[in-house]
């Protein structure tokens, strides 16, 4: 296998990044990092105790006065130094986040690190820009204004699919907005989100601004998630798990943004250019092996375009080259883990049950037998209600089914309890409006399906969670907005008082 990250020059002190230096953890139990390409542990590492949680929310609070109290423009200009500090390290960025995910060195270089440079850039300037309402005479009486301030110690959890951009979406907009962070990341893949710390410290972020502690999730997180000291949480990742930390946050009333799983519908139209949604669906279903939130999962085909669809997209599947994630030809790497891989198979041999598998539905062997590597697969036949299309599979799966009219494409797109993204083709602009309009999700996309950008809101409808991370809508997740109202009469009985002294 090709040139790989070395772990080992990077994380000698530990895995745990609290105050602004690397430390081990405390727990009684330790984990490894495996390369998913291989099945070799590339780095062992000690985890997170509750202790350790406690000491990195004692100095994200010892530094948030300090850090609140810096101005806009004290903060943008840290967050544009550490925009740069990320820039030159993108190539070991790229490298530790291909050898932890199995992501292919191309993903990882032209979306990963320089999306998550962009979002860091966006944030610099953002910080300068946090809005409230005008000031005003609201009463005739009073002048009235509204502060926009930071929330306190953010606790943040967050998943293995994305986990540097995942790390940036968590802490910039939090300390852009003047809080401080913990940030706790997958077991699976903590490298890059404590490579991230690093550099905003190197960038001259006060220490305890930005913390991580790498832990397991029953122990570290749902620690710093009831953490009374924590006065916000924001989760990405599964439903099921997002319900036990919004059950957890509500102990102790915190505010929180949950980003959520996700089952994109992607809906073509009978109008649409056939070859353009055929290579849409491939790339927004294959993208970092499928295990994507947003990734197109469902791809419902109007009738007279289906049969040529499934063909031309079980053609462009098969082209997919599979390998090495280091090799910058390598178009698909192995999922995230071997547990992973059984559990998309265990969906995938289920539905032989039931439908087709046109394409796939293995995997590939040979030189590849040792990582978690899967096919690209794609399935027809399925009936609405069955696991392939109900359920989150989380890799590169996916399923075709025909559909007849307008209002029934629709009304399938929107029958599944998530509502992250979805697409509509067609070269109509009004099926494409409409379709926009009516599809649930947080992200519509016509003509194309997976795009992101640091501008937009990112965030679901229905099980897919709530609130937004990227742009500056993700602000009213990380402020709160207090009502300053200064009275303007001077006298000592207000008008108002009448209603407890009556005329006297
Ligand atoms: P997961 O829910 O298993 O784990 C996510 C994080 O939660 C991990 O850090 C994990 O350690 C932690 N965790 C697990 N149990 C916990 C508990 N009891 N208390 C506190 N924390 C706990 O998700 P995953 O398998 O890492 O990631 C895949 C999921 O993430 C998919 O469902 C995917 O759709 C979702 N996701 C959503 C978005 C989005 O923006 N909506 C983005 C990326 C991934």
């Amino acid at each position: 296998m090709g040139n790989r990250f070395q772990v080992s020059d990077h994380f000698t002190d530990g895995a745990q990044y609290i105050g602004g230096r690397l430390r081990p953890g405390t727990a009684d139990e330790d984990h490894s990092v495996v390369d998913p390409a291989t099945g070799e542990s590339v780095y062992t590492y000690r985890l997170a105790s509750a202790g350790d949680v406690d000491d990195a929310v004692a100095a994200a609070k010892a530094a948030f006065p300090d850090w609140a109290g810096a101005t806009p423009g004290e903060r943008s200009d840290a967050l544009h130094r550490f925009a740069g500090v990320l820039a030159e390290r993108a190539e070991d960025l790229a490298r530790a986040e291909s050898l932890q995910c199995g992501k292919p060195i191309r993903l990882t270089t032209e979306f990963d690190v320089p999306g998550t440079v962009d979002n860091t850039a966006f944030f610099a300037g953002a910080a300068r820009h946090l809005q409230g309402q005008s000031a005003g005479e609201y009463s005739g009486d009073h002048t009235s204004y509204v502060r926009r301030e930071p929330i306190g110690v953010v606790g943040s959890i967050a998943p293995w699919n994305y986990p540097l951009q995942m790390a940036a979406w968590k802490i910039l907009p939090a300390i852009a907005a003047g809080n401080t962070i913990v940030l706790k990341p997958a077991e699976l893949t903590p490298l890059t989100s404590l490579m991230f710390a690093q550099a905003a410290t190197d960038a001259g972020i006060p220490d305890g601004v930005v913390n991580i502690v790498t832990g397991a999730g029953r122990v570290a997180g749902e620690h710093l998630v009831g953490h009374p000291d924590v006065a916000m949480t924001s989760f990405t990742g599964s439903t099921p798990v997002g319900k036990r930390v919004a059950e957890i946050a509500t102990r102790t009333v915190k505010r929180i943004h949950l980003e959520l799983g996700g089952k994109a519908p992607f809906v073509v139209f009978d109008d649409a250019d056939l070859e353009a949604a055929a290579h849409g669906a491939v790339a927004a279903s294959l993208i970092n092996s499928g295990q994507d939130c947003t990734a197109a999962t469902r791809a419902y085909v109007q009738r007279p375009l289906f049969d040529a669809f499934v063909e031309r997209v079980a053609e462009l599947m098969e082209t997919v080259r599979l390998g090495d994630p280091a090799d910058p030809a390598t178009d698909l790497g192995p999922l995230i883990s071997h547990a992973q891989r059984d559990r998309v198979a265990g969906f995938v041999d289920r539905a032989r049950g039931y439908a087709t598998v046109v394409t796939g539905g293995m995997a590939p062997g040979g030189e590849l037998e040792k990582g978690a590597y899967y096919r690209p697969t794609l399935i027809t036949g399925a009936p609405q209600d069955s696991e392939v299309v109900q359920s989150e599979i989380f890799g590169p799966v996916l399923v075709a089914l025909p559909f007849d009219g307008d209002d029934e494409g629709i009304r399938l797109a929107n029958d599944t309890p998530y509502g992250l993204a979805a697409s509509a083709w067609s070269r109509d602009v009004y099926r494409a409006n409409r379709a926009t309009r009516e599809i649930k999700a947080g992200c519509v996309w016509v003509n194309d399906h997976i795009p992101i950008i640091s501008e937009m809101p990112h965030g679901g409808y229905k099980s897919s969670g709530f609130g937004k991370d990227m742009s500056a809508y993700s602000f009213e997740e990380y402020t709160q907005v207090k009502h300053v109202m200064f009275d303007n009469t001077a006298v000592a009985a207000k008008d108002w008082h009448r209603t407890i002294f009556g005329d006297r």
